[in-house]
């Protein structure tokens, strides 16, 4: 058995994947694993899907790649990464 690992650019590539439940059993316990490891990560995936959740009461129509863009910039910031 293969052991997968995810760095933070699989993490973020494979955001919607997750959360859509299309991750296999293994992918997702990895993908957790790295979510619980890396605050940059955790900190993308949180603002995502409370900004999704606004959005999805809000505003169905918006681009989700444009919104993508605006987090992973918005968690470029030093304060939200949290060291
Ligand atoms: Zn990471």
């Amino acid at each position: 058995m293969t052991t997968i690992s995810y760095d933070c650019q699989a993490v973020l590539k494979s955001l919607d994947a997750y959360r859509n439940g299309e991750l296999t059993s293994a992918e997702t316990e990895a993908f957790a694993a790295h979510l619980a490891a890396c605050r940059h990560c955790l900190c993308v995936e949180q603002h995502e899907q409370a900004l999704l959740e606004r959005l999805r009461a809000t505003c169905r129509d918006c681009c989700p790649e444009a919104l993508r863009q605006r987090i992973l910039t918005l968690c470029d910031d030093p304060k939200c990464r949290g060291d």
